[in-house]
Parts: structure tokens; C-alpha cells; sequence
């Protein structure tokens, strides 16, 4: 039995579905194995959910009543310090 590869770059492409639960189970078990095999695109998905969960947060909090809203400026500087730290 040959393993199904999957490139980084399907990785890549992957990402998005992978991340909203719409996979299906056979492309999933290949791209988690990719993950198992390949540091840079663990360390990339963890950017990209970090990203995107800090995205949600701050919209989040701008739609609440009880917070002020974040303003656009500190979004971007988190999101360029989180850039920096990797
Ligand atoms: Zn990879």
C-alpha cells in the first residue's frame, strides 16, 4: 500500500477546510499526517489559528456592549508582534 503524499502546498490549501471542520475523513487523515511530518506547516497553522481566533476575539469584543471597541490600530500591532515572535 502506497501512502497518499500530500504536498506542502496542498497543505497549504487545505488549511482553510481543515480548520472549519469541512474535510472529508480520508483528506483529513492525509493532511494531519502531513502535519505529524512537516514543522513548517504545524508552526503555520498555529499562525493561522492564532490569527484568526484574535480576529474573531477582537470582533467579538467590538460587538459587545460591555467592552469598547478595539480599536483597528491595536489589531494590527498584535498581529505584527505576533508575526515578529515567530
Ligand atoms: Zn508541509
Amino acid at each position: 500500500m502506497t501512502e497518499p503524499r500530500l504536498t506542502c502546498r496542498e497543505c497549504v490549501e487545505f488549511l482553510m477546510d481543515y480548520l472549519e471542520n469541512s474535510l472529508s475523513g480520508e483528506v483529513r487523515v492525509t493532511f494531519e499526517r502531513h502535519l505529524t511530518a512537516c514543522a513548517n506547516c504545524v508552526r503555520y497553522l498555529e499562525s493561522y489559528k492564532a490569527t484568526t481566533t484574535l480576529c474573531k476575539k477582537a470582533f467579538e469584543e467590538r460587538e459587545g456592549d460591555r467592552l469598547p471597541p478595539v480599536p483597528e490600530e491595536l489589531v494590527q500591532a498584535i498581529l505584527a508582534a505576533r508575526l515578529k515572535a515567530q
